[in-house]
Parts: C-alpha cells; sequence; structure tokens
C-alpha cells in the first residue's frame, strides 16, 4: 500500500471521536514494510481488546477502531480477510462502531480476523502446488490481490453510513 505518515493515518479514522482520534497510538513507522502490506493493522499493549486497521479505500486511507468482542481466541476459525485454509495463528471477533449517524444510533459490524493482524503474512507465503502446472506466484498474487478488496470492502462498508 502507499506509504502514509503519522498526520495522515491519525486522521483517517473514520469511527472514532475526537478525543479517541487523539488517543491513538500509532505504530512505529520504522516497523512498517509498506511495499508487503495492505492494510496496516495494529494492537496497543495498554489496550488489550482494542485494534487498529488503515487501508486505502477509493485512493483514500480510511481507518477503524475494532474491539475485539470475546477474550479466548478461536483457533479453529478462518480468517474472513486473508481465508488462510491453514489456520496458522489465532483469530477473534472483532466489532467495528460504525462511522456517522449510524455508529451514534449504536450500530456496529462485526468480523473475525487474525488476532495480531497477521493476514499480510499470510497472504504472502507461496501456497503449495495444487496440481501439476499449478502456477503458485499467480494463486499468491490472486491472493493478495483478494486480501486488499476484502479488507477496503469491510472498511467502506463500516466507515460510511
Ligand atoms: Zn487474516
Amino acid at each position: 500500500m502507499l506509504s502514509l505518515d503519522d498526520a495522515r493515518i491519525r486522521a483517517s479514522f473514520a469511527n472514532v471521536s475526537v478525543r479517541e482520534r487523539k488517543n491513538i497510538v500509532l505504530p512505529d513507522p520504522s516497523t512498517i514494510d509498506w511495499e508487503h502490506v495492505d492494510y496496516l493493522g495494529w494492537r496497543d499493549p495498554r489496550l488489550p481488546l482494542v485494534g487498529y486497521v488503515v487501508a486505502v479505500v477509493d485512493d483514500e486511507p480510511v481507518g477503524l477502531v475494532l474491539r475485539q468482542t470475546e477474550s479466548s481466541p478461536r483457533r479453529r476459525t478462518l480468517c474472513s480477510w486473508c481465508n488462510d485454509v491453514t489456520l496458522p495463528n489465532d483469530v477473534v471477533l472483532f466489532s467495528a462502531r460504525r462511522g456517522g449517524a449510524a455508529g451514534r444510533r449504536g450500530d456496529s459490524k462485526g468480523t473475525y480476523i487474525c488476532q495480531r493482524f497477521e493476514c499480510n503474512d499470510n497472504v504472502r507465503k507461496l501456497p503449495p502446488a495444487a496440481y501439476a502446472g499449478f502456477d503458485r506466484e499467480a494463486a499468491r498474487q490472486e491472493r493478495i490481490a483478494s486480501l486488499r478488496e476484502r479488507v477496503a470492502t469491510f472498511i467502506a462498508s463500516v466507515a460510511r453510513d
């Protein structure tokens, strides 16, 4: 994804109050490999049930604050973003308050996502050959494109009324 500076990351959040926006602890930019992420996802160690995601939706960065709605992760649940069938990490149900008037009415939307937002790594693993002549690199590129699309679709559906 295109690289974003701190100000743009903070400004991108669609489902936060002014105070919440100010208090978001941003990730250390030196730890982000922009070329190898389709969305930015991080957690704040001081707020164990909160997660942050930012992706580019229609050429604009849009971020969401997510809340993990169950304390124990599910080991055998498919992440609805990366769809990794090898289940390499825990997946949890996150809930996102919707943006705008819907959010003020208390509407939210939930989805199962990799607990530590491992999706970017998962889709970049070269998949096993499904049959003779299987194009593993093409399959990987397809997974990357699908991840990008699923994240953008979810974020847009939550951020907009
Ligand atoms: Zn995932």
